[in-house]
């Protein structure tokens, strides 16, 4: 069962990383700057993100984003993720994203930019009004350990990931309680999973 989203290294995920960090293990990894740490990146970040991002084992960019309940200002919030939404489109791999109470500001970003890689909104609580206007605007969503059940079913089957995130719960679980908000087996929900990945140019094995 495929991990869309953690920050602990393991197999059959995307571990998200910072461009500072090393990309020697053999697994699949996601390179970004976190929102909160835009403003003090560290290393060489933004010079290395571009370069880090070309890296075979990179399949996707982020988490960026905006958060505007925590991090440095929104503007450069907004001004950090537009880099990544350039070297997405750059190197042709979708954007893993963390938005906490900003959706306008991304849905009018996405409409502004029209970009041509997937942008994936991780570890969404939203409720179902929310989920189908982001699913309208191209948006696809991932969910954690918690999320709203209603939204688990009104996420349509190709536009739905699964992710632990820095949660302790096993994503196994985490498949089987949204399987089970979906009514659907957990084998049906982890065969759309690996359509979704697919369509994102992620292969799974
Ligand atoms: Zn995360």
């Amino acid at each position: 069962m495929f991990d869309f989203h953690t920050h602990k290294v393991k197999p059959d995920a995307i571990v998200a990383i910072s461009p500072c960090d090393d990309v020697s293990s053999r697994v699949l990894y996601s390179v970004g700057v976190h929102p909160w740490m835009v403003a003090d990146a560290g290393c060489d970040a933004w010079s290395r993100l571009d370069a880090v991002a070309r890296e075979k084992n990179v399949v996707a960019i982020g988490e960026t984003g905006l958060d505007k309940l925590r991090g440095p200002a929104i503007s450069l919030q907004a001004e950090a993720f537009e880099r990544h939404v350039s070297v997405s489109e750059s190197v042709g791999k979708p954007l893993i994203i963390h938005c906490v109470r900003a959706y306008n500001e991304l849905m009018s970003m996405r409409r502004r930019l029209s970009p041509s890689q997937a942008w994936v909104i991780h570890g969404f609580r939203g409720k179902p009004e929310l989920a189908r206007q982001l699913v309208d605007a191209g948006f696809l969503l991932s969910l954690g350990a918690k999320f709203n059940a209603a939204t688990a079913m009104a996420i349509p089957s190709d536009k739905l990931l699964i992710e632990s995130d820095d949660s302790d719960v096993d994503v196994a679980s985490i498949y089987r309680s949204v399987a089970a908000a979906r009514n659907q087996s957990v084998s049906e929900l982890e065969r759309s999973v690996d359509g979704t990945l697919q369509s994102l140019g992620i292969s799974v094995d």
